[in-house]
Order: structure tokens, then sequence, then C-alpha cells
């Protein structure tokens, strides 16, 4: 069983800021990847809001380079992914593949939340090329075009006046012939001249071609027949799944699965372990506002690991 200080199970920005910041504190991290190294920015083009970029930088780029900025000073990066863990002893025990078993005296859970997506195809043929889940992200290259947005939730509403602002038309493509957003949100869908709701819609087909996306192929459900509409966009906004998975059994979660913290802390509910970045996030969601949640987990982690070698260091000596 091998054991270490702090362990930081994911790899976006969150487990990276969270390893720069262990790292020099001297707590020897070592972050575990998961089954998507780099995370979601991995699956963007240009991140062009993240400071300190003038010119934007790609998302796997970036995440090279946080990666490299962790490695520098001492992160042992593994390829892995943990799938057990018991969080009912100290110290903490993991377990994972490929033959992963460790044991850790704080543990940063940053593995992230993945988008949903509708499971076509097609639009797995397109992510990238036109198919997004991220309207901050990819919104800036659809200025002046014509986007559609699946969803009838919060996250699409936001994301379809987001894009409303940048893009000609935007289309929200709603399986019910109702919203399920909050009154708020539908309110500001009613006062976006440029966005249109196609209610009773679900999607068939993304069409495309060598370019990218050129329109959609719906059904509609009201009326039984099938409608295609152009577009050069389609934006996934059904929710996201926090990966809280294997942590539920000890770490408490909202009733969506987004870890609870403590406070304006990184703390869950097990002291010594800590979550950052979208896995405790439903709100934000951002790059920079998950790299800014890591540091706080690595503060907060060399603190309890301080508090803890005083207590011991007490015990032994008494
Ligand atoms: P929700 O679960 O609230 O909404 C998901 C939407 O996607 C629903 O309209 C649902 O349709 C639709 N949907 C789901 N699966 C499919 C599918 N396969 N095909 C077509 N449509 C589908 O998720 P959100 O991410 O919108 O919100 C999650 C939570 O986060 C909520 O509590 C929300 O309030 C909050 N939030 C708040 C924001 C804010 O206040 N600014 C911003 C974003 C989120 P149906 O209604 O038919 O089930």
């Amino acid at each position: 069983m091998e054991k270490m200080k702090c362990l930081i199970i994911g790899s976006g920005p969150a487990a990276y800021t969270a390893a720069i910041y262990a790292a020099r504190a001297n707590l020897s991290p070592v972050v575990i990847e998961g089954l998507e190294p780099g995370g979601q920015l991995t699956t963007t083009t240009d991140v062009e809001n993240f400071p300190g970029y003038p010119e934007g930088i790609t998302g796997p780029e970036m995440m090279e380079d946080l990666k490299k900025q962790a490695q520098r000073f001492g992160t042992d990066v593994r390829f892995g992914l943990i799938t057990e863990v018991d969080f009912s002893k100290k110290p903490f025990g993991l377990k994972g593949d490929p033959g992963i078993e460790i044991e850790a005296d704080s543990v940063i859970i940053a593995t992230g939340a993945s988008a949903k997506y509708l499971g076509l195809e097609s639009e797995e043929k397109f992510k990238g090329r036109g198919v997004s889940a991220c309207a901050t992200c990819d919104g800036f290259f659809y200025k002046g075009k014509d986007v559609a947005v699946v969803g009838g939730g919060d996250s699409a509403v936001e994301e379809a006046t987001y894009l409303a602002g940048l893009a000609k038309k935007v289309y929200m493509i709603v399986r019910k012939d109702h919203l399920r957003a909050s009154k708020v949100m539908q309110a500001r869908v009613d006062q976006t001249e440029n966005l249109e709701i196609l209610y009773q819609h679900t999607t068939k087909e993304v069409l495309g071609d060598d370019m990218g996306v050129t329109g959609v192929l719906l059904h509609n459900s009201a009326t039984g027949e099938d409608v295609e509409i152009k577009v050069d966009g389609f934006f996934l906004g059904i929710g996201h799944t926090p990966n809280s998975g294997p942590f539920k059994e000890y770490i408490d979660t909202d009733e969506t699965g987004y870890i609870n913290t403590e406070g304006n802390s990184t703390r869950t509910n097990v002291p010594g372990v800590f979550a950052c970045g979208d896995v405790m996030d439903s709100i934000y969601r951002q790059a920079i506002t998950a790299a800014g949640s890591g540091c706080k987990a690595a503060l907060d982690a060399e603190k309890y690991l301080a508090e803890k070698d005083i207590v011991e260091t007490d015990i032994i000596n008494n």
C-alpha cells in the first residue's frame, strides 16, 4: 500500500491548480488523472476568457501548460481512475485502475462534471466542429450566425440568451410544450427578440459536411412531421452530471449529486477530504472559477495537515 500526504483526483483546472499550490507547500501531491485527462476543456477549441492569455489558447494546450506547471513543482501526475474509496478510516483508503491502492492523509476531489449529450452518432461526429456543450466557451465563434440550443431548463435558457447576444438567431429545441426553467429565466427568453422556441421538438440528427454543422433534423411531436432547420452551431443545454459517484457513500451531496462544501471553504463533511471545481459547483462552472476553488482546496488541505501534525505531535509528546 502506497502512502501519501495529499492525493488529488481529477485533471482539470481545479485539480492542477490544487496541485500547483499543494506542491509548492511541500505536500508532495499525487494527481490521478481520471478517464478524461485534462477534463472538459480538452473538448473545446479556443479558450479566450481565461485571464492571462491575450491571444487566447486552445483548451488542450492550456491543460498541458497547467499540468507542466504542476509537475515543475514536483507533482506526480499519474494515469488512472479511482473507483473505490474508504473515507471511514484514517489515513483514507483509495483503490482504482490500474492496480491503484493508496493511503492518503488528505484527499482533494476535483473530478468535475460531464455535460450530458443526446447520444446521437451525428452529434458525436461533429463534437468540436459545431456541436458544443458550452456556450460561454464557444459562443463567440457563432457571431452573426444561426445556432440551436437543446433543452428547456435554466442551463439551456442561460446558454440561449447568452448566444442570442452574439448570434443572428437562436432556436431553442424543447421536447415538452413548456419550459422547465424558472420564471425569472423564462422572462429573459420573452425579452430576447432573436430567440425562437420550438416546443415539442426533438432532435433526430445533426446535419453537416466537411466544414462542420449545417443544420438539424427535428421531429415535431405535435404534428408528427420532421422539419429541418439551418444552423451553424448546435449547443447542448440538457444539464451536467457531477462526477461524484465513487464518493457518495461518505460525502454529502445535493439531490443532483454536487458535493456540498462547508460555507465558503472546500471542506466536505469528512475532515481531510476537500472538493473543488465543477464537482461542487453547479452555478459558475468556468475554468477560472474551478482554478480558484482548486487553490482554496490546496490551502484548506495544507491547513488541515498542519493542524493534524500539531495534534499528533502533542499526542506523542504527552
Ligand atoms: P435541468 O435538469 O433543470 O433541465 C434539463 C432540461 O433539458 C430540461 O428542459 C429537460 O427536458 C431537457 N432534457 C433533458 N434530457 C433531454 C433529452 N435527452 N432531450 C431533450 N431534452 C432533454 O438541468 P439544468 O442544467 O438546466 O439545471 C440544473 C440545475 O442548475 C437546476 O436546479 C437549475 O435551476 C440550476 N441552474 C441555475 C442557473 C441559474 O440560476 N442561473 C443556471 C443553470 C442551472 P424536460 O423538461 O422535458 O425534462
